[in-house]
């Protein structure tokens, strides 16, 4: 609530994983104030490095017990993430580095490793490679760990409250967002970003509300100020009044009750209100999505990302850890499909076993089946475990990103005979399907429709790459408009060459999380969507109220530029008009 004096402040970011939270804000930042000047006498050389060992010690042991808990609460793929810092800790480069300016420049422990880590950190940012924003995150954690330690306080965490509170970052790396704890924090609000960033999509699957994109506006959010957030306008009230404070506790009301009649549910096809069947399946950024995948009904997965498997990693995870990733997913959604994306890094994921060297334009660079087909270990490595795992279930798909050409299927295609003849399994009964997220793909789905089984549509990347928009960019992001009519166009004509094709197509981009974009692909004739979990129970109640019949109309003679530009507005129009509650709601 407001102190008096306290004017509500507006905030306007871009709302990027529902809900919405009131609570105090806590900036959190990687920094610690650099140590003091502090000279040593020679005497005191070996109890200075001393000093520098245990705080390394007791360091190296709180992220030891962050990764076991992690463990136990996502799984080892997702504890992993904190591999790479026990390895920084225990770098010659770094340990040595530190231990030779007590030595030699009678520094105190916690200047020389403050040195040491800016020395380090200037070698990375020289790179001025974007995987380095990873390690830099990393290096900036085990600097506040042992400074800490140094200093006395002994924090085992990033400088996380220990309280409930929204978090405010200038960034969010997806290696951080993993380690927020979703029961302590209310929500997110991020300066940087847009919401089909991983860092954003992290957060929708961790449940967490978020509002990212909000730039310059951060310095108008003090720490230590109540906010009322809404991950779903993107809109932000700092000092709300008392009105609004009622407001939201009436309206969090309404919404407990609302969902409680229809959050848990078995799998099963959802039905419009004119009795069109269609399929609610899960997008996964990790393997421990699943439970909430089963716990809403979803159908199975429509996509499961596996970058997860090695973002951030040193080593190319086992085929063993894959196929053990790949079982606990299909095991979690138990007779349902399991459509598997081949890992998708490049971009801004990066695994760091990879010599992936500083781009220009990483988006429109070395990435995802062009990494895979460059690297045929890494990418036998990955199909192997799959044709395994859909040998023991028999219900995988293999989905390929950021395809452009025919030649990269019939490369893909290639392997995986070699693949299936090495596990001893038919490559042919692994249905073999493609992201439609290029706009090169959209022009020769005709193409390339006789050596593929199924298509899935990608929104978020198929915005980026023919709006020629940045979909990490916040300054741009009021441009990436997926409803677009070159985008609405675009969708009409995939789904049309996809059906002329033979092939199967569903959505698992986000915009079938919006209640107008997905209203635009049902009305255009899309049947099956993939999503986040913690969208599928209220896309599923708002699909029971949309007629297909009517939203066909609606979509009809997209040619015409007058129709195509009003899309939007008639849609909303129709959708205040038949749905019986709030849309806006969820909609973003
Ligand atoms: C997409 O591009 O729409 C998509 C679903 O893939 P990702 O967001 O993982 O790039
Ligand atoms: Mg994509």
């Amino acid at each position: 609530m407001s102190d008096a004096g306290d004017a509500p402040v507006h905030v306007l970011g871009l709302a990027a994983a529902p809900g919405r939270s009131l609570g105090v804000v806590r900036r959190v930042s990687w920094d610690i104030a650099a140590p003091p000047h502090r000279t040593i006498q020679p005497g005191d050389i070996d109890v200075e490095i001393e000093r520098f060992e245990r705080a390394r010690a007791e360091a190296i042991e709180g992220i030891r017990v962050l990764r076991e808990r992690t463990a136990s609460t996502l799984g080892e793929v997702e504890a992993k993430i904190f591999d790479p810092q026990i390895l920084m800790l225990e770098d010659p480069e770094l340990v040595e580095g530190t231990r030779r300016y007590v030595r030699e420049n009678f520094l105190a422990a916690d200047r020389a490793f403050d040195w040491r880590i800016t020395e380090i950190r200037m070698q990375m940012l020289d790179t001025a490679h974007l995987m380095m924003a990873d390690r830099l995150a990393d290096l900036m954690d085990i600097r506040v760990r042992v400074l800490s330690h140094l200093d006395g306080r002994g924090a085992d965490t990033l400088g996380l409250p220990a309280e409930e509170a929204v978090l405010l970052f200038e960034d969010l790396t997806p290696s951080v967002a993993v380690r927020l704890d979703p029961a302590r924090v209310l929500g997110l609000v991020i300066g940087a970003g847009s919401r089909t960033a991983h860092s954003a999509i992290l957060a929708r699957s961790l449940g967490m509300p978020t509002v990212v994109g909000v730039g310059s506006g951060l310095s108008r959010i003090p720490d230590g100020a109540t906010v009322l957030m809404d991950g779903d306008t993107g809109r932000i009230v700092v000092n709300p009044g008392e009105p609004e404070i009622r407001a939201y506790h009436e309206m969090e009301e309404r919404l407990t009750e609302w969902r409680s009649q229809f959050w848990e549910r078995p799998p099963a096809p959802v039905s419009t209100a004119d009795g069109r069947s269609i399929h609610l399946r899960a997008n996964l950024d990790q393997p421990h999505d699943v439970r909430a995948a089963e716990r809403v009904g979803a159908e199975g997965v429509g996509l499961f990302r596996t970058e997860f498997l090695v973002i951030g990693q040193r080593v190319i995870p086992s085929e063993q850890e894959q196929y053990d990733a790949y079982r606990f997913v299909l095991e979690g959604v138990p007779g349902q499909p399991v459509t598997l994306r081949t890992f998708d890094i490049g971009g801004d994921k990066f695994p760091l076993f990879l010599d992936m060297p500083p781009e220009e334009n990483p988006y429109l660079g070395w990435r995802a089946i062009r990494v895979c087909l460059d690297l045929p270990d890494l990418f036998r490595n990955q199909l192997r475990a799959v044709l395994r795992a859909h040998a023991d279930y028999g219900r995988m798909r293999i989905l390929l990103p950021f395809v452009t050409s025919l030649d990269e299927v019939l490369r893909t295609r290639e392997i995986l005979a070699e693949v299936a003849a090495d596990v001893g399994c038919g490559d042919e009964d692994v249905p073999l399907g493609i992201m439609v997220e290029t706009p090169a793909v959209v022009e020769t789905l005709d193409l390339l429709a006789p050596h593929i089984d199924f298509v899935s549509l990608g929104t978020n990347d198929l915005s980026q790459y023919t709006l020629a928009v940045d979909r990490g960019n916040a300054r741009l992001a009021h441009l990436a408009d997926p409803l677009h009519p070159a985008l609405v166009r675009m969708y009409h004509r995939i789904h049309r060459a996809a059906s002329a094709g033979g092939l199967d197509i569903g959505v698992c981009g986000d915009l079938a999380s919006n209640p107008i974009g997905l209203s635009v692909l049902v009305g255009l004739g899309y049947r099956d969507f993939s999503l986040a979990p913690t969208s599928i129970p209220e896309i599923r109640e708002l699909l029971g109220t949309l007629s297909a019949t009517d939203l066909a109309e609606l979509c009809e003679d997209l040619e015409d530029p007058e129709r195509v530009s009003t899309l939007k507005p008639r849609l909303g129009d129709y959708l205040r008009d038949t749905v019986p509650f709030e849309t806006s709601r969820f909609s973003r």
